[in-house]
Parts: structure tokens; sequence; C-alpha cells
């Protein structure tokens, strides 16, 4: 390419430029030699922009109207996304104002519930007047529920409004048709859908707790007992639920052998004391001296880290759950009783294999010794016997300060498993 080329091209250009541009080309083309080209830039935007090489006037208006179509698609991309800013904007301040709504009409769910049951559930919450500040007094050990019809749970109160006992509890439900409450706050699933379960006391106005209830059909795909079934299922559950729910976590496994001797009964060699499986009333062995002992390696290893642990029961005879039992049938009722205790003859520490740690509070659950109990347990042959989450398998409501000795091998293996002892042994727990 040369100069001259180039120059042609201007001259073109100039026929149907404007007179001042070609003005400042006549000026360049006196120029002769390539290194004078950096001028370019000194005449204007045209130079700056057009190459040196010839090109045609069709092509010229190819560029043009390229440029024009590039400029066109920036205009309507800046255009489509201020659109969107817009909308998006509006469906934020639409989504604020619904939140603030909710929670003027419920605020004690969102003070004191845990944030999965606020997240799902606001919508459907009903009005409540409550004082979100002294509702916050009030702690419960849950505030969601997933039941099947026919099935029952309870919350466990931690924590009471000041002035307030077990007496001034007022519960009830937001709709019987799915679930009813009891006097004592026992929830029965009646058919599917979703309630509320509210948590007054008649001597502290304002204070209001709120248990989101969910019932799945019969046919449902969700285990129960898990806190959020619907997300992980639990892996050994059955799809056929029209099964007894306790016994939904029976494994697929041929039927665990089971060794009777004497009324006792035995799978993998570990005697089992469950709803399922009781203990003669003759069975009387004291607390067992190799259990007692590892207890005690246990409590100097967390005492160690500055950790409390001690004893609570041990060893409880068929005569002493006799007892307790009655007392609670007397008090509560034996729908209760059979909830919250255990029948003689069908209560673990009956083994002499059981030590209850420190307070039996569900509370004791959220201390740094039950979580240390948690991980170290197995390592002198402990495991957690009623974990959170697995009262399905158990049978039992949680309870984090029983521990059952099992020997480190097995309580080991137990642990690793993540199961319950009932999922871990294929066995189930409830009255037949
Ligand atoms: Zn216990």
């Amino acid at each position: 390419m040369d100069n001259n080329n180039n120059y042609d091209d201007h001259n073109n250009f100039e026929d149907h430029g404007d007179q001042s541009d070609y003005s400042d080309y006549s000026g360049y083309s006196d120029q002769s030699s390539h290194s004078d080209y950096s001028d370019y830039g000194e005449y204007g935007d045209y130079n700056e922009e057009r190459p040196r090489k010839r090109v045609s006037r069709k092509t010229l208006r190819t560029r043009q109207l390229t440029a024009l179509a590039v400029i066109g698609l920036l205009v309507l991309i800046l255009i489509v996304l201020l659109a969107k800013a817009c909308s998006g904007d509006k469906k934020d301040s639409g989504e604020t104002k619904k939140k603030q709504t909710t929670s003027t009409t419920q605020t004690t769910t969102s003070s004191t519930a845990d944030p999965s049951a606020t997240s799902t559930t606001t919508s459907t919450a009903p009005i409540s007047t409550a004082d979100p500040s002294l509702s916050a007094q009030v702690k419960l050990d849950k505030y969601t529920m997933q039941l099947y019809p026919g099935e029952m749970d309870m919350a466990w109160i931690q924590g009471y409004p000041e002035g307030s006992y077990e007496e001034n509890e007022v519960w009830n439900s937001s709709d019987p048709r799915i679930a009813t409450v009891d006097g004592w706050g026992q929830v029965t699933a009646v058919s599917p859908g979703e309630c509320y379960i509210l948590l007054t006391f008649d001597n502290a106005p304002g204070v209001e707790v709120q248990i989101k209830v969910t019932v799945y059909p019969d046919e449902g795909q969700a285990a129960p007992g898990g806190e959020t079934p619907a997300e992980t299922p639990d892996p050994n559950a059955l799809p056929d639920t029209d099964a007894e729910p306790q016994a939904a976590n029976v494994a697929e496994a041929p039927a665990p052998a089971v060794e009777n001797v004497e009324g006792l009964h035995y799978f993998q060699d570990i005697l089992i004391a469950n709803k399922s499986y009781s203990l003669p009333e003759t069975y009387d062995p004291g607390m067992d001296p190799i259990c007692e002992k590892q207890f005690e390696a246990l409590t100097d290893a967390a005492a160690k880290e500055g950790l409390k642990i001690y004893k609570g029961t041990g060893y409880r005879s068929y005569s002493d759950q006799v007892v307790i039992y009655n007392n609670y049938v007397t008090l509560h009722g034996e729908q209760m009783a059979d909830v919250y205790s255990e029948r003689p003859g069908f209560s673990e520490h009956q083994t002499g294999l059981v030590v209850d740690c420190n307070s039996q509070d569900d509370s004791f659950g959220y201390t740094p010794e039950a979580k240390w109990l948690e991980e170290h347990a197995h390592e002198y042959g402990f495991i957690i016997r009623y974990p959170k989450g697995k009262e399905g398998s158990t049978g039992h409501s949680y309870e984090p300060g029983h521990l059952r000795y099992l020997g480190k091998e097995k309580a080991t293996d137990v642990y690793e498993s993540g199961l319950s002892l009932e999922e871990y042994l294929g066995i189930d727990s409830y009255y037949h």
C-alpha cells in the first residue's frame, strides 16, 4: 500500500463529505512518508478512525450501518437492563412489604422459632397479639413437628416466663381438624395439612409461642421424626408407611437374629430394652461394674478439659420403675406416661448398663458437656442412646444425657454409623 492510494481514497470521500473535512485532508495529502502518518490524529476523528487502506464507498456504508447497529444494540441492552433493575426494585419492595406485614402478625414465631421454621411458614401463621420480648422468655426444644395422622409428639418447655409454671400452660390448636393438643401440650396429628399449636400462659398476657405442625398424608414419602423430612428422608425409612410410624426405620435386611436368653433379648450380643423388647420382672443385675468404671474414666477425661459431667440415675430396678411409671400416670395420664416414661420392664436403666448424666432437662443438650459427650462418649464405650431426630426409631424422646454402655468397639461402630441403636440393629421400638 502506498501513500497515493490513501490519498485517492480521501478524494473519494471528499465527494460526499463536507468541505472542512476535506481541507484537513488536503493538508495531509502533502505528506509524503509513512512516518508522518502518526500526524493523522491531529486531523480529527475521521482520520483517527479510518484505516490507511483503501476503503470503497460500499464498505464505508456497511461500516456505518454496522456502527449504527452496534450503537442500537447497546442502547437496547441498556434499556433492558434499566427495565430489569426497575422491576427488581418493585419486587424487592413488594417482598419487604409482605415481610413487614407478616412480621407484625407473627412476632412470636420470628423471635423464638428457629430460622427454618420461619422461612417456610410466615404466610400461614395465625394472627397473634404476642409481645415478642415476653414471648422470647419461653424456650421450646422444637418449633416444628412433622407427623402422620394418628402420630403424637410433644415439645418440651425449656424456659418459662417469669412467674409461670407448668399449671399455667394453655395449649390450643389453630386447626383441630389437622392436629389437636391436650392440656399438657401433647399434639396428635389428625389429618394432612398444616396448622399451629399455640402455647400461652393464663397468668402471662402477651406471651405466646407457636409450633408449626405439618401432617403428611399416609402415602407421603417423607419420614416422620426428622426436622426436615422432605429434604433429608431417612435412608432407612421404608416407602410403605402403612406400618406403624415407629416401625418405619426397620431395615430392609432380613429380620435380625434375636437371642432370647431367659426372657432377655440380645441383638448382635447387645442386650436390648426398649418399647418392643422388655426385661423380665425378675431381671435384677444391679449396676454393671465395667460400665461404672468406664463412666468414671469418661468423667475424668472430661474434667481434664474443664467439663463437669456427673452421674445421675444409673441402675433402676423393675420395682423402682413401677413407682415412677405409676406416678406419671397419676399426674399426666397413661398416654403421657407412655411418651415420657417407660412401663415397668421397658426401661433401659434396668439393664444396669445406663447412666444418666447431669440434668435430665433437654437444655443439657446445649451445654459444652453434652457436645463433648456427643463427640467422645464412644471412646469410653458409651453411646447417646436417644439422639435428637431419632425419636421415630428409638420410640423415645430426646435425652441428651442418657448414656448406654456397649463397649468401646460397638459404641464406636454405632457412633460412626450415625444411626440410632434401633436403626443400627434393624429393630423397632413401640408397644405392641
Ligand atoms: Zn435415662
